[in-house]
Formats: C-alpha cells, structure tokens, sequence
C-alpha cells in the first residue's frame, strides 16, 4: 500500500468518526489530481471494510483486506470511467443503486467509491441523488472530486465535502525522494516545481522525463516561432499521449511571461532552458496580448478535457500560430 502521509490526518477523522458511529453516507474527497485522492477514496474504503485497522488503515492481512486485493468483495463498488468512456455511464449509476439496496454480505459496511464524480452526466447525477439522501443500511459512499466546482451542486450540497490540503513542499520532496530512491534529485527538485505541489503529478512527471520533454517543446517552440520549423510538424510532435500536460506546461510558461512583465524579475522562469524564449517574448507582447494567448490556451484546455473530442493536431496548429504572432505584436 502506499502510504501519502498528507492523507494521514482525513485517514484519522474518518476512523474517528467511524468509532462514534457517526459516519456520513456521503463524504466527497475533494482535491487535486494530483494529490492522490482516488488512492486516500480506496484505502478509506479498505479501512472500512478491514477486520482489524491500524490507526485508520487497512491491516492488509484479513480476509476482508485479501478479497479487497483480489477485487472481489462483494459488500465494496467502484465506478469509473470504462475503457474509452468519457462519462460514467447511467447503468453504472443504476447498479450501485442496486448495491446499496441489498444488505451487507460480510454484517459490515458496504462501501462504494465513485471516482470522478465529475465525469457522471446530468442523468446519472439525477439517478445517484436519492441514494445519496436516503442511502440504506450501513453504506458510505466515497466521491472522488478533482474539479469540485464542476460538480452539480445538488450532488456536493447531499455530501460531507472534506478538503484534501497538498503537504509542505518539504514533506513533498522527502516523500518523492522515499518513492523514487533513484531519482535525479534536481529532477525530483524540477518537476515538483511544475507540479503546483501536488506530489503524485510530480511522480508522474519524473516517470515520463516530463523535465526533457518541455525542454524539447521550449526548442520546438523556438524554431517554430522563428519559422525553422513549420508549425504542422511541431503540431504533430505535441499531438500525443501528454497533450493535456503540455497544454498545462504552456499556460504556466504564459502566467511566468505575465509577472515577468510586471517584476522584470528571472526568476518567475522555473524552466532554465525557457528563459531567453519566454523573457524576448514578453519584451515583444504587452499585457493584454498575453492575457489574451493564456485565455486562449484555456479554452483548449476546457475542450480538450471536456466530452467534445477535438483534433489534437488543429488543437495545437493553432496554439502554435498564436506564438508565431507574438513575434508580430508590438506594445
Ligand atoms: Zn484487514
């Protein structure tokens, strides 16, 4: 099991609450994707379901956490998006609403775990609120929210909303460090950078070499924008798997641009390789044209992360043009 020690304190509330029988049926874990939350929602759920926990986690050694590792305990549920879903779809809804009918088949808890609770549509959110109201028996019902204000507020206003905090950058780096011994420590330094603290995108990102990969696409960007490199060829390098975190990378590397301007101070520049780029082009673009290239890249993000499926190349082609327009711009 991994232990994320900033779980550690909403691990304890939810033991202690158990203990005074006064569990909600409802609790929405609400934080970052990178926080882990969907692995805080799961170890609740076998902390619940344990024969005998250990400070609020799973012992890892009963029957109850054996069926749990196997996938097969019938008093737990887990809904998520299926293979190529983009949404939760209605008959998931509909079995857990069957699940929290029945009784407990082990006399304990029942437990379900709806992760995310934003890519439910309007109609299972309809179909889960009276089972959030009056859920039966002995169920809690564990909704994982990355985006809380994207969730309706019918659903939120039905939950105890408990709010996941990101640990100390200190705690973060010391638990990278533990997870990933042989990480480059400057990596581990430079990508929790990139991260907005959140440990577990952190991981992720020392995992892909996210650190090269901006350093290729800050080079890319370069010759695209001093036209050596057309902009369909680099459209076509961006267009992959990690599209949305390049997206991300490229918004945060506007936001630099933009207090650059205001403080003329480097070190707003967490990408070293980025520096001469992104200072030249704040000298080139006002505020209000920056302004304008983040709100844009901001709309591609919502698309892309929505249900609409956009063209990853026409995406990219046409961020890229609003770079190369940089160059034409004049305070
Ligand atoms: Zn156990």
């Amino acid at each position: 099991m991994n232990i994320m020690p900033w779980h550690a304190e909403l691990v304890e509330t939810i033991s202690d609450l158990e203990k005074r029988d006064a569990l909600p049926h409802a609790v929405m874990l609400s934080g970052g994707e990178g926080l882990g939350v969907d692995v805080l929602a799961h170890t609740l759920a076998r902390a619940l379901l344990c024969e005998s926990p250990a400070s609020g986690y799973p012992c890892g050694q009963c029957k109850a956490c054996h069926l749990m590792e196997a996938g097969s305990h019938n008093d737990f549920m887990s809904l998520e998006l299926e293979e190529d879903a983009k949404q939760i779809k209605i008959s998931q809804v509909r079995s857990l609403v069957d699940f929290v009918s029945e009784s407990s088949m082990r006399g304990g808890h029942k437990v379900a775990v709806i992760n995310p609770v934003e890519d439910l549509n309007i109609a299972g959110s309809n179909a889960l609120l009276k089972t959030l109201e009056e859920p039966a028996g002995d169920t809690i019902i564990f909704l994982v929210a990355q985006r809380q204000e994207a969730v309706l507020a019918t659903i939120r206003s039905r939950c105890q909303i408990l709010n996941i905090q990101p640990p100390s950058h200190e705690d973060a780096l010391s638990w990278l460090m533990q997870s990933l011994p042989a990480a480059d420590s400057d990596v581990v330094h430079s990508c929790l950078s990139i991260s907005n603290g959140e440990p577990v995108t952190a991981m992720r990102f020392i995992e892909q070499d996210a650190w090269g990969q901006q350093k290729t696409m800050i080079e890319g960007l370069g010759a695209a924008v001093k036209r050596k490199k057309t902009v369909s060829d680099l459209a076509e390098s961006w267009a992959d798997d990690y599209l949305q975190d390049r997206l991300v990378w490229l918004i945060q590397w506007i936001e630099q641009m933009i207090r650059f301007s205001s403080t003329e101070d480097e070190s707003v520049f967490l990408n070293a390789d980025s520096v001469a780029m992104l200072k030249y082009l704040a000298g080139k673009a006002g505020f209000s044209v920056l302004f304008e290239l983040r709100e844009a890249h901001l709309v591609q993000l919502r698309l892309l992360m929505g249900s609409t499926n956009p063209n990853p190349q026409l995406l990219c082609e046409s961020l890229i043009i609003l770079w190369q327009d940089l160059m034409r711009s004049s305070r």
